[in-house]
Formats: structure tokens, sequence, C-alpha cells
């Protein structure tokens, strides 16, 4: 009998449950709105990054729809070889309109727009300045470039500016950040990494997967809510969270974005979005030009829910964003914590080490545009009345 070689994965697995971290996937049986159905039962969803509704937004479905029948479901080819189409091109010149830079690159998620990007810009010589809580997409981009990556702590930009003072004048380097932390919510220091980098010759890049369709005039990210146009060289941006379908994009120079187009391996190498997805995203932008009430919505509801957890006595740490971090402590408790609000019908998802440090465990919160004042009472009723059975309040 042959014997499984495989075997030593249980290994992995059994250490996982040891540290409590090996989870179902919760599973949605419906649309991914603000009402969910998790696991077969009726939630409030605080637990997805679907900040303005647009998931189920019908001008979306409608594009998605009207595409599919007029081009099919597939672009059956990669984008430098046979699968470009119309609706690509459309986008792309669209999203740079939007950025404000001169062209703009789709990828086919935010993932492969940053790995694809650092990878493709930068070479062993090379020096990366990045803050600690970066993105994993962005630390794996950093690796496959070889370059030599330095590690600031977050936020710390005396010490991003130590590390790029100590490096030679003609040493190439880039200074990256996300615009909006993923687990804490909190914005990065962009307009003084934007002094830095340009002090010391730095390429300035900003990750703005979690900013797009929040931060800014109609969501446009965090260079343009701190009003530093032509200050950051290379941004990203993500189709997936806020603008409700899936994919990324680079925006900036047309040198950057040629050179992209020739270099970016997921680019060059893997097949381009299904028609559907780009009219679904230049939907998307439409909405966020004609409708900003909904971006209106979702920073209201930011500061109801987030006064609703200060009141209860949470420990929200320092979000400046619709992502409210709610942090107990241990893994397990969080674990715990999260299981419990299932069971009253609120869905949001623990979060532990080695995505947060030790200590620092959290359920994650997310509102929308598109809960309603009631869902967010009920959902701090829950947290409230957990929160006390649990000993965290
Ligand atoms: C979600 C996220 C990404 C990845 O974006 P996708 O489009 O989901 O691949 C990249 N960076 C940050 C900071 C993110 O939060």
């Amino acid at each position: 009998m042959r014997t499984d070689p495989l075997r030593y994965l249980q290994l992995a697995l059994d250490e996982l449950e040891g540290q409590d971290s090996r989870r179902p996937m919760h599973v949605l049986c419906g649309e991914q709105s603000a009402h969910a159905c998790v696991d077969d039962r009726q939630v409030v969803n605080l637990a997805s990054n679907n900040y303005l509704g647009l998931t189920t937004h019908p001008r979306l479905k409608a594009a998605a729809i009207e595409a599919t029948a007029r081009f099919g479901v597939g672009a059956g080819a990669v984008r430098p070889i046979a699968g470009t189409m119309t609706l690509h091109v459309e986008l792309e010149r669209k999203l740079a309109a939007f950025k404000q830079t001169e062209a703009a690159l789709l990828f086919q998620s935010g993932f492969t727009a940053n790995a694809g990007t650092v990878a493709a810009i930068l070479g062993r010589d090379d020096v990366i300045v990045s803050d600690e809580l970066n993105h994993a997409s962005i630390v794996d981009g950093a690796r496959l470039s070889r370059a030599t990556i330095k590690v600031f702590p977050h936020k710390n930009v005396d010490t991003a500016r130590k590390i790029l003072k100590d490096l030679p004048a003609t040493q190439r380097k880039l200074v990256i950040t996300d615009g909006v932390f993923s687990m804490d919510g909190d914005l990065a220091p962009l307009p003084a990494l934007c002094d830095i980098a340009q002090e010391s010759g730095a390429i300035m890049m900003v990750d703005d997967a979690h900013a797009s369709g929040v931060f800014g005039r109609n969501g446009r990210g965090t260079v343009d809510h701190f009003g530093l146009h032509g200050r950051v060289d290379v941004q990203v941006g993500t189709l997936s969270k806020a603008l409700g379908a899936v994919g990324g994009y680079v925006a900036g120079s047309q040198l950057l974005i040629d050179v992209l187009r020739h270099r970016a391996r997921p680019f060059v190498f893997s097949t381009a979005h299904p028609p559907a997805i780009a009219a679904t995203c230049l939907a998307a932008l439409d909405v966020l030009v004609d409708e900003p009430e909904i971006i209106g919505r979702l920073w209201d509801n930011t500061a109801f829910f987030k006064a609703g957890l200060g009141r209860l006595g949470f420990n929200i740490g320092t979000s400046e964003s619709p992502i409210l971090p709610v942090i107990v402590g241990s893994t397990s408790l969080a674990m715990q914590f999260s299981d419990r609000l299932l069971d009253h019908g609120v869905f949001a998802v623990a979060i532990g080490f080695p995505i947060v440090p030790r200590g620092l465990a959290r359920v994650r919160t997310i509102v929308t545009a598109t809960h309603s004042r009631e869902d967010l009472q009920l959902a701090l009723d829950v947290f409230r009345t957990v929160g006390e059975e649990l000993g965290i309040v």
C-alpha cells in the first residue's frame, strides 16, 4: 500500500488545533449583505468588507448581467495575448481619471496588484522600507523582488526616516504602507511618509485596499483624503471590498503602467477578468460619483456604532475608519466571543495570533452603509450581553 507522502501535514493541523486556531469556515447561504444567512441562520453581518453594500446594488447587478449577455462569461486569455476587451480598457481609463493619475492597470486582485508590482519594479540591490503591519501581499511582493526589507514599527515615521538616512543617497528605495490598516482600522501617517520619501529620493507606494470607496472625495482613497496628489508614485487599490466585485489596480504614471504591463507577472501570466467583472466595476465607479450619499451613510453608521461600543466600555483601539476592532486579549476568548455573538445573531469574526500580536486578539467589526440603525442597535445590545457574560465589560 502507498503511504501518503502528505501525512506530515497532520502535524501542522494538530498544531493549529493546539493553539485554538483551527476554525471551520462559515458559509453564506445567500447574498453578501448587511443581513445575511450564515450557517443557515439569519444574522446582522458585521464581518464583510462590503462597506457600501455594492455587492447587491441593482446598477452593478444589471451591468454584470448585460455584459455577460453581450460579451460572454470569460476573457479567454491573459491580457497581453488576447484577453484585453474594450471593457478592461474603459475601466483602466476610468480608474486613472478617478484617481487623477496618468494611467492605471487592472490586476486579478488587490493581492496580485501588490505582489506583482513590488516584484516588478525592484530587484535584489534595492531596499524596501515597510510598516510592520503591512498586508501579506506587500510582504510577499517584497520577498519576490529579492530586495532588502527593512521594517519600521507601526506608523513610526522617525524610525523610517532614520532607516532612509542611513542608506547611501544612490541607493534605490521604496517606502510602502497600507493606507488604512486592515486589523486596526487606523490610517497611515501618509503626509509625513511622503515627506521622508521625498527627502531621501525614495519611491512612495500606498496600498489603499480598505480606503478605496471609503476615504477621500467619492472614495478616491487616502491620497485624496490627505491632499497628496502627485506625491505618491504607486497607488494600489482594490475592487474587491467597497467596490463590491473583485480585482485590484495600480494607478500612477504612464511610465510605471507601461512597465508593469510587460513585467508584472500576475498581469502577464494570469487570465483577465471576465467581462461581467469589468462592467460591474465600471458601474461601481459611477455609483461612487452619482450616489455619494452612500458613503455618507457609511460614515454616519460608523460614528453611531463606534460611540455605542465605546459607551459599553469595549477596547476599540485606535480606529479611524469603519473597521472597529473589539480587542479582548487571548485568541481563545476572541473565538468564544465571536461564537456567542453568532449564537445571538451577530456575525463578527475573531482574529488572533499570528495575524495580530499575542494578547491583542479581537473580534473585528465592519459596519456598512446598508445597516439600519435597528441593526446596529441590535448588534450593540448583543455585544453588551455577550461582553458581560464573558466578563469583557
Ligand atoms: C484585502 C487586502 C488586499 C487584497 O485585496 P484583494 O482584492 O482582496 O486581493 C490587499 N491589501 C490590503 C491592505 C487588504 O486589506
